[in-house]
């Protein structure tokens, strides 16, 4: 949560997101500011690949929307996909 300033960006963002129900707001802030790591999978169904890549260079991560978007409509067209 530390590295790219993550922690402090997730805490603003969370500030401009409209909760239902409000108080969603300060049960997530209190996770965000509490927890050493956070797990991008906890929301996401079992099974679901999470599109992220990372530069082996430098160890920054990738995840534009549009390249989710791309990836769900070949899953769509071809049923799966393999990027190995
Ligand atoms: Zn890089």
């Amino acid at each position: 949560m530390e590295a790219g300033d993550l922690r402090r960006r997730a805490l603003e963002e969370i500030r401009n997101v409209r909760w239902i129900p409000g108080w969603g707001s300060d049960r997530i802030t209190g996770m965000i500011a509490h927890r050493p790591d956070w797990c991008i999978s906890r929301q996401r169904s079992w099974g679901v690949p999470i599109t992220v890549l990372l530069c082996e260079a430098c160890g920054e991560s990738y995840a534009p929307p549009e390249l989710f978007e791309k990836i769900a409509a070949r899953v769509e067209r071809e049923g799966r996909i393999s990027l190995v």
